[in-house]
């Protein structure tokens, strides 16, 4: 009897309690049986399988942290595992998840005022409105900071938003779109509550993705897009509050990195046990082995990594730099982990049915959204020089 292949060799899910535990393995029965049978072919079609948002209502996982508005409230430990669940499967129901559950209901969560949070967090929560973030425009990704180009003006009784927005996830479909602008004003940057049928907000889908092609990522036009004060979120006025969801998300993607690679290294390990070449498994080969064990010392290294990053984020002790630390790890040694499981496949590796090829190409925007490697590098550089080294 060969061993249960498992990718969690340090056992670093042991401290959860039996209830978290629980919801942890009904997320993985969920994309087991719901996601997996059908992601291979959403992916290559570029569609996005709207029937599995009723079956994600029903997990109530929404919202994972959030205290009130019908969220679960559970420690930022299980965010950080229900992510790694879902990427362990697909990288793209995983993100449709993030943006949803982290970067759009988490900024109504850290920036909205009390009467925004009603209206919009419970009906997020069950999915009756989805979401979408909008930071990142045509000219502006890395230098969003300083840089964004999107103007608001306030005018009587709201505000005047002009400026595109381009990679926007669940755009195409979202109800609900945070927009990132600049006062023009007083140059700070503030936050928007953006409704689809908004006039003047137009969206048009970006296609010829060769990675996460389930995600529907738009390009957003605001052409004099009138926004009432009802709907400018009352507690995002400078970057510096947009940098407190990315921290909180950025954490979030590093545990996709986890199951993403987690994924890959499984679904090689399998392979590699099933099939044959010279009369023997290619298991039994030592260079495959190799490869197996490197594969596994890497993502035991994010694994714990990411662990100790999301009891940080418990303690209330989590700084940017820690996020983007996490983030640059777990993301290179996930490029190492998916390139290796397609390597031991050999031809049969870039075949989307084999489950390893798909992990390659979503690999590379995970590797580049929410910061790319160098931005996170320099986070964590100023942090540790004192010196700024962004221009
Ligand atoms: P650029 O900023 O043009 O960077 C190009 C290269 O230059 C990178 O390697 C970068 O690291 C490097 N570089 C830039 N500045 C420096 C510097 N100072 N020093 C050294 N190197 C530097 N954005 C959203 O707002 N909402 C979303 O929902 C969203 N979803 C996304 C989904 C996908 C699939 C992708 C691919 C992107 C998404 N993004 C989203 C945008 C994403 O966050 C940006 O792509 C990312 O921040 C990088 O910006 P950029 O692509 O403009 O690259």
């Amino acid at each position: 009897v060969l061993p249960e292949i498992d990718g969690d060799f340090y056992d670093v899910n042991h401290t959860l309690s039996p209830e978290h535990r629980e919801i942890q393995l009904k997320v993985r029965a969920f994309m087991e049986k719901e996601v997996k049978p059908l992601v291979n072919d959403y992916w290559l079609h570029d569609e996005f399988p709207f029937q599995l948002i009723e079956k994600f209502r029903e997990l109530n996982i929404c919202g994972v942290t959030y205290d009130g508005y019908g969220c679960p409230n559970l420690p930022f430990l299980m965010e950080g595992i229900l992510a790694m669940e879902m990427a362990r499967v697909d990288a793209s129901i995983a993100t449709f998840f993030g943006v949803q559950s982290g970067l759009s209901m988490g900024s109504i969560y850290m920036c909205g005022s009390e009467a925004q949070k009603e209206k919009w967090l419970p009906a997020m929560q069950k999915f009756e409105k989805i979401g979408a973030f909008g930071l990142t425009e045509p000219e502006v990704g890395s230098g969003a900071a300083g840089g964004l180009t999107t103007t608001c003006k306030k005018v009587e009784g709201g505000w005047i938003l002009n400026g595109q927005k381009k990679w926007i996830g669940n755009a195409t479909f979202a109800d609900v779109i945070i927009i990132w602008a600049r006062d023009v004003d007083n140059d700070e940057v503030k936050g928007f509550i953006v409704e689809k049928d908004n006039p003047g907000f137009a969206v048009e889908k970006i296609k010829g993705k060769m990675a996460l092609r389930i995600v529907q990522n738009g390009l957003i036009t605001l052409s004099d897009c009138f926004i009432t004060d009802e709907n400018k979120l009352e507690n995002a006025n400078s970057f510096k509050d947009t940098a407190k969801v990315l921290q909180m998300t950025r954490a979030g993607v590093a545990w996709m990195a986890v199951g993403l690679s987690r994924g890959a290294y499984e679904n090689a390990l399998e392979y590699t046990r099933e099939r044959k070449q010279f009369g023997k498994p290619i298991a039994s080969f030592q260079m495959i082995q190799g490869h197996l064990v490197e594969m596994l010392s890497n993502l035991t290294a994010m694994q714990t990594m990411v662990f100790r990053l999301s009891e940080m984020q418990d303690e209330g002790i989590l700084k940017d730099e820690h996020a983007s630390l996490a983030k640059v790890f777990c993301t290179m040694r996930m490029r190492d982990i998916v390139s290796r499981s397609r390597e031991v496949m050999g031809g049969n590796g870039i075949l989307l049915e084999h489950n390893v090829a798909r992990f390659v190409a979503d690999a590379e925007a995970i590797y580049s959204y929410e910061g790319t490697k160098e931005i996170n590098s320099l986070i964590v550089g100023r942090a540790i020089t004192g010196f700024s080294a962004f221009v």
